[in-house]
């Protein structure tokens, strides 16, 4: 890449992410390290940084850096905890998630990009982030409880598994709407064994794919 990566991840940052409200430190902070020109295709690298989502391949998306920030913040990571995501993609919100500390279980239902993901988190030495092939919106019942849950695809409904695989105290965070490809993106928390849901705002992911998705 001819343009300096680090210059256009401090554009993103301050433009798309400050500017707009985001105010977690660490979430800001992890965002400018985090070279998220290598989640995505070579021939892509330039456009890392702009302010839409990208392919990468198979009909799937990277997230709008804004919305990686929006969740990661409303998701209130602290290092050490168990966080589960669906919907690994290209890793880059798992590896947001591992700079915070926390030990990362990600679920992706496609083979390849399953694959591509767990070498390219390997290959930038994190090795707190566990990538499994399966339909997440069941859930990881062997390592559950989770103190927080990420997904980053709309389904129709809020799995029933991951509330269950939600623990005491824990966030989940996630698209849901009647529609393909429109959501509200919902905050949902357990606190004295009540469930909580709040909406956040309208959101746009790819499908949730699975027995409790599309
Ligand atoms: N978090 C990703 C972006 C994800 S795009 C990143 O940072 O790059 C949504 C992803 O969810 C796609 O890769 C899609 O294949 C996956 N997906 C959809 N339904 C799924 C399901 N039931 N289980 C696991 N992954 C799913």
């Amino acid at each position: 890449m001819r343009v300096d990566p680090r210059r256009m991840r401090e554009r993103m940052v301050d433009e798309q992410i400050v500017a707009r409200g985001i105010t977690d430190a660490r979430v800001i902070s992890v965002m400018r390290e985090l070279p998220r020109h290598l989640f995505v295709e070579e021939a892509m690298a330039k456009q890392a940084y702009k302010d839409n989502p990208l392919p990468i391949g198979e009909g799937q998306t990277i997230s709008q850096p804004y919305i990686v920030a929006l969740m990661t913040e409303l998701l209130q990571v602290e290092p050490g905890m168990k966080v589960l995501e669906i919907g690994t993609g290209s890793g880059y919100q798992a590896a947001v998630l591992a700079k915070l500390g926390a030990d990362v279980h990600t679920v992706e239902r496609i083979p390849k990009l399953c694959e591509s993901a767990r070498d390219r988190l390997r290959a930038m030495g994190l090795f707190n982030v566990h990538v499994k092939l399966d339909d997440g919106t069941l859930g990881w019942p062997s390592i559950a409880p989770f103190d927080r849950i990420l997904v980053t695809a709309g389904g129709p409904e809020v799995p029933p598994p991951l509330v269950d695989q939600l623990a005491e105290g824990g966030r989940l965070v996630l698209p849901v709407g009647p529609t393909h490809r429109l959501q509200s993106l919902l905050l949902i928390e357990k606190k004295g064994g009540q469930v909580q849901r709040r909406e956040v705002c309208g959101v746009q992911f790819v499908d949730l794919v699975g027995a409790h998705g599309w």
